[in-house]
This record gives structure tokens, C-alpha cells and sequence, in this order.
């Protein structure tokens, strides 16, 4: 397989002489190395997706929508090759990327139908004989930066729609899981015309200088908080557009009325799903003080029944961080608890093994005074605080600076309104925590950020929208100047 940039058409070296290693966070040996993009590179690539969107705005809806097909069946016929490296470069275990690939190659599909069937719109107007539309326009190159936690659905969530629509790419995957998309290009992706898919390799420098080039217009971003606001800083005196998923501190609330042994499933689901390194991980969870010891008892039962192992074992749960750096913050958040009065009832630790892992972590006696209850940790540890009433459970669910989702246990529908009204996220679960739609408008409020992938406004946000306005007769106007002419 190749590990170059894939710029026009082609796997290239380009200008980089440095490289990146790519190591497996289960083994912690390098399973490949990258080179890491230079601004000669970006350039190269935007310069070819710039060519490329010349004619590919002119393709026909219904022909993209074919190459998206295409490229979904293509992934289909090598899914099990891509299962396996994604396994490999990101360390969560093979169901779950097994799920992620499925999701992938849907949302080529899900985009294919969409872009082929909106396509604007006639709309009424003022006056006889005046044709009013509003139509939609790609915006030219999108530069799609991608974070390394779900390397090919967060990727497939700005490829699909951005090409659906009429744009070109230029991609930067994140320098911890590059290979899958390298993987993409060469089995799923070789259909294209050249210059309408180009991935070019490397870390955060590589990602600025993309979103630097003055002939991108968009930057769609799924990573963390600071970096977003980097990229704000950079792109605003340009106007780019800029679509923004950054991090999440999502809450789950059990009522008074739930059942705590489901509870206790769906959260350690929601907590330790790909070792916490979910943007919408369930982050902290408040349940009433009456249901708290059964909760509490039947979480910490099924966690300490989790293996911790390599992903590409099928007897296991919960796979590796992504690195020591990521780790590093769970460690510091666990201490920080700890040292404000928290208890770990299990987990707690790095176990003794090769590879980046963390013991699945339970702990008690917290409060929003701790970094736990704060600020996203992005790992295996799931802090429980009790609560009083409903009212308190929903001002803690909204203490955060970020909006992205929120889940509540519940059978009344009225405890299930108020908080899908009150609470202020961008998705609301109820009862069945972290379960997307292709349908469903995906993002975040408040410090997440705006913008959302999936649905038709997934699609939207790749597409700039024009309104014209046509006196077909080309008829002389009563108010034009000068008003006695
Ligand atoms: P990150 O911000 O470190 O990196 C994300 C991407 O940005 C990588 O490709 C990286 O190389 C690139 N990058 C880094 N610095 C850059 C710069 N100055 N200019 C341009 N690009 C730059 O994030 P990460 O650690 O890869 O991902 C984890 C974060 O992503 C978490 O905060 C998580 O919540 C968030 N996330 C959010 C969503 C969502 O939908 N809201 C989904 C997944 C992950």
C-alpha cells in the first residue's frame, strides 16, 4: 500500500523530506510512516482540486451520484481489509470498526441520493412574469481536516456531502491515522477524476497551511477546541467558511423513574465505547440519590467484566488510547478528582502492557469543581454525581462550556420534553444513548461550535445558496430613476 500524498490522481512523495511514524497504539510499534506535507505540497493539491473543480461543478448530479455509489461499493467489495487497518492505526476493537466502515460507505450512499435529488428551488414570486429561484453552488476546493478518533466516518461526513454538492477536496487526515484514507484513495476512491480527491499527509502545520491558502474558501474542521480556535483566528480576516465540530462534555441524566441496571448498561456503552474517545462519550453522569447505590453497584459489576486488549482480538472490549499524550490527560483528571475528594471505585490505572492503555474507570464524589466534571477528557473514566431534583439534574447538565449532546433516562414524557427543550445540545438522546441517523443533523452549540454533518443540512454546509431574480420579458420598471422618464 502506498503511503505518499495522493494528489491529482497520484501517489507522490511531493517536497516533503520529513516523515511521520504511524505506530499501533496496542503494540506501540510503527506500522508505517507518512510524509509530513509542506506548503508546497498543500499547495500542489489545492492547485489540483482547483483544476479539477472546473469541470466537476459541470457533472451532472445524477453522474456524481453514480461515482459515490461507486466508491460505497468499492469499500463494500475491501471491507474487511479496511476493518483491519483502521483497527491498526486507531486501536478500538473490530466490531466497532466494523460499524465504522458500514457507516462510511452509507453516508456515500445516503449523499449520493441527497446531492442527486436537491437541487434547489423555484420559489413565489411578486410579480407577474418575474422568475424567482434559489439555487445552490459549491463553494470550489474544501479543505477537510480530520481528527483521528473515527478516521474514515468523520471523513465521510465531509467528503460525501462536499462532493455531492459540486466541490473538490483536499483532505488532511490526522498524522496518528492517516493509512485508511491513503487506503481509500487507492481502492475506493481511483474512479475520480483526478484533482477531485487529494490527501495530503502531515500534523498541524500541514492543516494551517491549508487553511492559509488563499484558493480554499471553505475549511470544514472536526477536532479539538484549541485548535478550532486557531483556525478561526487564521480564516476570519479571509471570510472563509468554516464548519466547526470540536469537543464535547456530554451529560447523562437518569430520572428518578429509570430503571438503574439499564442505565448501567447504556452508560458503560456510552462511557467506554472506543476506550471514551468519543466526541459524544457519555463525559459525566448524574443520577438521583435514591438510585444511586443499585446504579452505582451494577456500573462497576460490568466494568470490571470488560477486557482491556488489543482491538484486533476478538475477545476484546475495550482497546487502547490513541497515545501517551491523550493518556496523560486522564491520568491528570483522575488526580485532580482524587485530590479534590473524589473515589475511584475501579479502574483508576495503567496497566502493566505495551500499548496506551487505561483501565476502564468508575468514579464517586465528584463535583463541578473537579477538571472531570469540566473539561473533556477524551478517555476511560466515567465520573457518577448525585442529584436532589430534576431542576438541579438540568443545571448541571447545561454547566458546561460546550453544547454537543446530552442523554436522558426516563419513561415520563414529560421529564423526556423538558429536557429535550431545556437542556442546550445539539442532540438530545433519550433512552438510547450515541445512536446516529444519516438523517439526523449532527453537531454541537455553544463552544462545539456551529454547523452540522449529516441530513440535508450536512449537505447545506457545503453549498453556497444564490437567489435569482428574472423579469424574463426584460420589461422597463415604473421606480427605476429618473422617477418622470
Ligand atoms: P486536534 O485538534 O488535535 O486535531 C484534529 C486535526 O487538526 C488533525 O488532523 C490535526 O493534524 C489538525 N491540526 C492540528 N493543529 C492544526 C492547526 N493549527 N491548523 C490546522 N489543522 C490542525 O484533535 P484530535 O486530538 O485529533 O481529536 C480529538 C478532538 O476532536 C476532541 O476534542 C474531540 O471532542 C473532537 N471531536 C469532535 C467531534 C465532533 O463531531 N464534535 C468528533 C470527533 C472528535
Amino acid at each position: 500500500m502506498n503511503h505518499f500524498h495522493f494528489i491529482n490522481g497520484k501517489f507522490t512523495r511531493g517536497h516533503s523530506t520529513e516523515t511521520i511514524a504511524v505506530d499501533n497504539p496496542a503494540t506501540e510499534q510503527v506500522i508505517a510512516t507518512v510524509p509530513r506535507g509542506t506548503d508546497q505540497d498543500v499547495d500542489d493539491a489545492v492547485q489540483a482540486a482547483k483544476a479539477a473543480f472546473a469541470s466537476w461543478k459541470r457533472v451532472s448530479a445524477s453522474e456524481r451520484a453514480e461515482m459515490l455509489h461507486e466508491a460505497s461499493q468499492k469499500m463494500r467489495r475491501h471491507k474487511h481489509e479496511i476493518i483491519e487497518l483502521l483497527t491498526r492505526e486507531e486501536g478500538k476493537p473490530l466490531p466497532e470498526n466494523e460499524e465504522e466502515v458500514v457507516w462510511t460507505y452509507s453516508t456515500f450512499d445516503y449523499y449520493a441520493e441527497l446531492g442527486r435529488h436537491s437541487r434547489g428551488r423555484v420559489i413565489p414570486s411578486t410579480e407577474d412574469g418575474v422568475l424567482n429561484m434559489v439555487i445552490k453552488e459549491p463553494y470550489g476546493v474544501v479543505g477537510c481536516i480530520v481528527p483521528w478518533n473515527y478516521p474514515l466516518l468523520l471523513l465521510a461526513w465531509k467528503v460525501a456531502p462536499a462532493l455531492a454538492a459540486g466541490n473538490t477536496v483536499v483532505i488532511k487526515p490526522s498524522e496518528m491515522t492517516p493509512l485508511t484514507a491513503l487506503q481509500l484513495c487507492e481502492l475506493a476512491f481511483d474512479h475520480f477524476p483526478p484533482g477531485v480527491i487529494n490527501v495530503v499527509t502531515g500534523d498541524g502545520t500541514t492543516g494551517e497551511a491549508l487553511v492559509r491558502h488563499p484558493e480554499v474558501p471553505m475549511i470544514a474542521f472536526t477536532g479539538s477546541l484549541s485548535t478550532g480556535q486557531k483556525i478561526a483566528s487564521i480564516a476570519a480576516p479571509m471570510m472563509k467558511k468554516l464548519h466547526f465540530e470540536l469537543g464535547g462534555k456530554d451529560a447523562f441524566v437518569i430520572a428518578d423513574d429509570a430503571d438503574p441496571e439499564l442505565a448501567a448498561r447504556a452508560v458503560a456503552y456510552a462511557g467506554l465505547i472506543n476506550a471514551g474517545q468519543v466526541c459524544t462519550s457519555t463525559e459525566r453522569v448524574y443520577v438521583p440519590q435514591a438510585l444511586a447505590g443499585r446504579f452505582i453497584e451494577d456500573l462497576v459489576d460490568l466494568v470490571s467484566s470488560l477486557n482491556l486488549g488489543d482491538g484486533m482480538d476478538p475477545n476484546t472490549d475495550i482497546g487502547p488510547m490513541i497515545g501517551t499524550r491523550y493518556r496523560q490527560k486522564v491520568v491528570d483528571h483522575i488526580a485532580d478528582a482524587k485530590a479534590k475528594g473524589a473515589r475511584v471505585l475501579i479502574g483508576g490505572n495503567i496497566p502493566n502492557r505495551k500499548g496506551y492503555f487505561h483501565e476502564p474507570t468508575v468514579l464517586v464524589d465528584v463535583n463541578h469543581s473537579m477538571k472531570i466534571m469540566t473539561e473533556e477528557t477524551f478517555g476511560p473514566a466515567i465520573p457518577v454525581m448525585t442529584y436532589t431534583d430534576f431542576d438541579e439534574a438540568i443545571r448541571l447538565a447545561n454547566d458546561s462550556i460546550y453544547g454537543l449532546g446530552a442523554c436522558l433516562f426516563t419513561s415520563d414524557a414529560k421529564k423526556a420534553r423538558r429536557f429535550f427543550e431545556e437542556v442546550k445540545a445539539g442532540t438530545i438522546w433519550i433512552n438510547d444513548p450515541l445512536t446516529d441517523n444519516y438523517a439526523g443533523p449532527f453537531g454541537g452549540m455553544k463552544y462545539t461550535g456551529g454547523g452540522r454533518e449529516l441530513g440535508e443540512e450536512g449537505l447545506d454546509e457545503f453549498r453556497e445558496t444564490k437567489h435569482v431574480h428574472w423579469d424574463i420579458e426584460a420589461r422597463p420598471k415604473s421606480w427605476w430613476l429618473p422617477y418622470h422618464k
